[in-house]
């Protein structure tokens, strides 16, 4: 099953020193696994963007395929031309392209452009060099109006150059096959790979999902409260359904799925081992 599939593994930005090392190690450990690629997260207000580059280059160093994460944030389209034209010249291949988030405490001071804005500028400024790769969201983003003008806007980044999507994790596979069915009707015809979040920690979880709008269906997050004391039996029942959830999903058609690894190297290993790749 594997070869046909596109498997990858998403890295956070380091914060520090310590931090570069252990992704290092952690990448060590997963090229094993020879994914199609790996990504770095970015931080669109500042804090980790060197960071970022840094991890990028550094994986690219070590010979894996490696995709920085990229958004205008509130810098100058000639900032992320320069950063654009040194991954080029690294040797760098692919791109996720986002809008990111406005970081806590800038408020209306950053004026973020939209993910296909941003599509389009890397394809005006470096052709057909980078596969881009974008966001798309089963359970709809949080700032949509509907799910009609969300899809509108995902197609919009497609039309704008993307090569391939990857989505925000979600545990309710319905809504991923149902965003595939509603994309394709739109003609959108690009890979739209699952994105899996891990079942490890039930508070960061529900921090997250509080944040992104990414529904923790009510029998999990019971689970997950159950369990939260106990981080043995938090972790059987995080490897149990969230393997269930990998396995219909690519039973269903899913092209590949993209690991949240949060720079951590066991629970997807142990994914990775209990789907049998
Ligand atoms: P967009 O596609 O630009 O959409 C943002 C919102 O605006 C949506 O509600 C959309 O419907 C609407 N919209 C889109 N285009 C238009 C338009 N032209 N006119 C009007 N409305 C429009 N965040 C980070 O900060 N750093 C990261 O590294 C990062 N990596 C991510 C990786 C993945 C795979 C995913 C799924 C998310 C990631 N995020 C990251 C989070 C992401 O930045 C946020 O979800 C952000 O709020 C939206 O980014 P986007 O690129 O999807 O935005």
């Amino acid at each position: 099953m594997k070869q046909d599939k596109l498997f990858s593994f998403e890295f956070s930005a380091p914060k520090s020193d310590e931090a570069i090392v252990k992704i290092g190690n952690i990448h060590e450990k997963l090229s094993a696994l020879n994914p199609h690629f790996f990504s770095v997260t970015y931080g669109a207000g500042g804090s980790t963007k060197d960071g970022t580059k840094k991890t990028v280059l550094d994986i690219h160093a070590a010979g894996s395929a490696v995709a920085p994460h990229l958004s205008f944030g509130g810098d100058s389209k000639e900032k992320i031309a320069n950063l654009l034209n040194d991954y080029k010249d690294a040797g760098v291949r692919r791109v996720v392209a986002l809008r990111g988030d406005i970081p806590s405490g800038m408020g209306a001071s950053v004026k973020m452009a939209y993910a296909n804005e941003l599509v389009a500028f890397i394809r005006a400024e470096t052709g057909d060099h980078f596969h881009i790769e974008v966001a798309a969201y089963p359970e709809m983003h949080p700032d949509s109006k509907n799910v009609e003008t969300d899809l509108s806007y995902f197609k919009a980044k497609v039309d704008a150059g993307a090569d391939s999507a990857i989505t925000q994790y979600f545990y309710n596979p319905d809504a991923y096959f149902r965003f595939l069915d509603a994309s394709a009707k739109l003609g959108v015809s690009v890979p739209i790979v699952p994105g899996i979040m891990p079942l490890t920690n039930y508070r960061m979880l529900i921090r997250f999902s509080d944040n992104c709008g990414a529904d923790i269906p009510r029998w999990i997050r019971k689970h997950l409260e159950t369990y939260q004391d106990d981080p043995e039996a938090l972790k059987a029942f995080g490897e149990e359904t969230v393997t269930r959830l990998c396995e219909t999903l690519l039973a269903g058609g899913a092209p590949g799925l993209h690991f949240y690894t949060l720079n951590q190297s066991l629970p997807v290993l142990k994914l990775w081992r209990n789907l049998g790749l």
